[in-house]
């Protein structure tokens, strides 16, 4: 039985290990979030939300060019068709309503891709609270048009200057402001990272994907359970959220796939599951890239939202068990994929996305298998990307 415990752990993976400063925050949530997100008028503003702001439920669509060439059923679950592109957005509508309840006036998050960042400036414009989004300068840079709508929807992008200038160093940079502003801030993350209780409510957010999942799937193929499920794992939300209700059904593989940036053994990667050992991360136990003596090793990967050097700790409990497989890809294999699905599908995937696409030919199938891939989000952000290794990939 795969469960979190009382003490926010899933196996030996989780728990909080918070600066003191933070204790009365973190207590505060942990106290509260389950019941508070399980009042009926929560469901209620929560269902509404997702049904006519976020445009859910989000279809399952069956991939007829795809499955004809991997010789397997394959479905999409069309996270991408989301308000605002991506699967981020089930989250911030969750814990807006969170901090509303807890009567907080001012949020901060964490970027990568930008695509989280973007996610919560969205609800805070739409609750009309003040929004500060933590972003590494490098990705800054490389996510232009995400820090632009950040700036449209009135959100205030400060810049990370420090280490390798992406995510975690992002993420550094708002547990600082947090533990400075404890009284009026929540911290939306925008991963199943973080201290206990964040991995699970985040993951409880995201569960609508399976959740839909389960009846789209009965009302394509007679039956609610798939044989397997690919996604991609930066933190491991939109995956935590394609797992959910098939966590406890052996019979349903769950496939993880991280990027491997230049190659798993390069040094230049973010392939979390293999070459990552146990330690504590921005509050919790669980896998992470470091050296013996415990530093952090850079992450790389082309695509920003997966250059995080850990992974959520459900993912490594699921990965350190057996109970999920995990899978690395290089920066050319998912290029090579995002290229392919465009011209098959009619579908550009983000390239964090486009990961979960290139796992389809490593993996084997039996031909009645059904598959579906947890297409994240869109590629509109990483059109620059895309262009700039376009010719390279014309055969
Ligand atoms: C942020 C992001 C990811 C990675 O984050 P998870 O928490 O692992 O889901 C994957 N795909 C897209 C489109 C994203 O924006």
């Amino acid at each position: 039985m795969i469960a979190i415990d009382e003490r926010g752990y899933y196996g030996e993976f989780g728990g909080a290990y918070i600066p003191e400063m933070l204790y009365p925050n973190i207590e505060e949530l942990r106290r509260h979030y389950v019941q508070l997100m399980e009042e009926p008028a929560f469901q209620r503003e929560f269902r509404q939300l997702l049904k006519d702001y976020v445009g859910r439920p989000s279809p399952l669509y069956l991939a007829e060019r795809l499955s004809e060439h991997y010789k397997a059923t394959i479905y999409l679950k069309r996270e991408d068709l989301n308000h605002t592109g991506a699967h981020k957005i089930n989250n911030t509508v969750g814990q807006i309503l969170m901090a509303k309840r807890l009567g907080k006036t001012r949020i901060i998050a964490e970027t990568g891709a930008g695509q989280h960042g973007v996610a919560t400036a969205t609800v805070c414009a739409l609750m009309g609270i003040r929004c500060i989004v933590y972003m590494g300068a490098v990705d800054i840079k490389r996510q232009a048009p995400n820090v632009s709508r950040m700036r449209m929807l009135g959100a205030e992008v400060r810049p990370a200057t420090s280490g390798s200038q992406t995510l975690k160093d992002a993420t550094n940079e708002a547990i600082r402001d947090w533990i400075n502003n404890p009284e009026d801030t929540h911290y939306i993350i925008g991963s199943v990272v973080g201290p206990h209780p964040y991995p699970d409510m985040v993951a409880r957010f995201q569960s609508v994907i399976s959740e839909e999942m389960k009846w789209q799937l009965e009302e394509h193929t007679g039956r609610e359970n798939p044989d397997a499920i690919i996604a991609c794992v930066g933190g491991g939300s939109n995956a935590a959220g394609a797992y959910y209700h098939y966590l406890n059904d052996a019979g349903v593989r769950l496939i993880a796939v991280e990027a491997a940036g230049h190659g798993i053994h390069s040094g230049e990667s973010a392939a979390t599951s293999v070459l990552g050992t146990k330690g504590i991360i921005h509050g919790s136990r669980t896998l992470l890239m470091q050296t013996r003596d415990g530093q952090i090793i850079e992450p790389y990967s082309l695509s920003a939202g997966l250059d995080y050097p850990g992974i959520g700790p459900l993912h490594a409990h699921l990965i350190a068990s057996g109970r999920a497989e995990a899978i690395s890809i290089t920066d050319d294999e998912a290029l090579a994929s995002a290229y392919f699905l465009s011209r098959k599908e009619g579908i550009i995937p983000a390239l964090e996305t486009a990961h979960a696409f290139a796992a389809l030919d490593k993996m084997e199938y039996r031909p009645d298998d059904v598959i579906v891939v947890c297409l994240s989000g869109r590629g509109d952000k990483d059109l620059d990307t895309y262009i700039r290794h376009f010719e390279r990939f014309q055969k």
